[in-house]
């Protein structure tokens, strides 16, 4: 036996194995570690014991107390469309949305857009984050990406409970102080760099909503270009028609990562050769100034 093990322990391959597999174990065990510690119910509970998170949601929330929602849409007061540009740049922007039903990763689009190096926003929610722990640390840690804020747990931004596509919305300024900042703070915590933009779930927002965000530094996105992907079956042309004929420099374009099997990827395929003909250039949020042009 001792033999045995002397001579195991001379052997560099052997050895090398070992220390391979502590190495994967470990970065297993710290990842599924840290998948539990940042799930949503976990870190809101911790975040509750949090005197700094708590402070802020209370002021924050306190100057909310009187307020109506005012409008609701996907272009009231406080949101913005598109960027600031002369040169024709446009922005793709993918959401994750997360849920049931919602957690699946689109991989063959994201290959696509890591091929064709196309810079791109994604703004990722806490509950697919969830559900797609190590994928969403892999994403973060390409450059190519930017991450951005779609909500903790995809509910659209209301004071009072409004609701869209039939999801609910947040009840109040407590719940949507938490909708916003607690994804903020637990995307930031996993990828060391706080969103500055903010996407509602459904895009959809009151205006009391969008001053809350704006309270928390966050800007409010909605879009310039319906791609129409999240429209069921909708096919690879209609969504190309859809780019296509509205782009225009500045324009910031919606589409989705999290539902394989809808159209997005094939329409990519079509849109992003057709758009570089044109003299178009893809761009991410975080280099512009955003703006609004729609009547409000
Ligand atoms: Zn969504």
């Amino acid at each position: 036996m001792k033999n045995l093990l002397t001579m195991r322990q001379n052997n560099i391959p052997f050895k090398n194995a070992i220390l391979l597999l502590l190495l994967i174990g470990n970065i297993f065990g710290v990842n599924s570690q840290s998948a539990t510690f940042y799930s949503n119910p976990n870190y809101l509970k911790m975040l509750y014991r949090d005197s700094s998170y708590m402070n802020l949601k209370k002021k924050v929330t306190s100057e909310f107390v009187h307020s109506q929602p005012g409008h609701w849409g996907e272009f009231v007061k406080g949101v913005d469309e598109d960027f600031s540009t002369r040169q024709k740049y446009i922005a793709f922007t993918f959401d994750a949305c997360g849920g049931p039903k919602r957690n699946g990763y689109d991989s063959e689009l994201i290959n696509f857009l890591q091929q064709e190096k196309i810079p791109a926003t994604l703004f990722i929610t806490g509950k697919w984050i969830d559900a797609n722990f190590n994928t969403f640390l892999n994403l973060s840690k390409d450059t190519l990406f930017e991450i951005e804020n779609h909500g903790l747990n995809h509910q659209p931004c209301a004071l009072d409970g409004e609701s869209e596509y039939g999801i609910h919305g947040t009840k109040n300024a407590a719940q949507a102080f938490d909708e916003i900042e607690a994804n903020a703070r637990k995307i930031e915590a996993l990828t060391h760099h706080r969103p500055r933009y903010y996407r509602s779930a459904t895009a959809f927002i009151d205006e009391a909503g969008a001053r809350l965000a704006s309270k928390l530094g966050i800007t409010t996105v909605s879009f310039q270009v319906l791609s129409g992907d999240a429209v069921p079956f909708t096919p690879d042309t209609i969504i190309e028609e859809s780019v296509l004929q509205n782009i225009r420099p500045g324009a910031i374009v919606i589409m989705h990562f999290n539902h394989p099997e809808w159209n997005t990827y094939e329409a990519m395929q079509k849109i992003v050769p057709k758009l570089r003909k044109m003299g178009y250039h893809f761009v991410r949020l975080e280099h512009f100034k955003l703006i609004s042009e729609k009547q409000r």
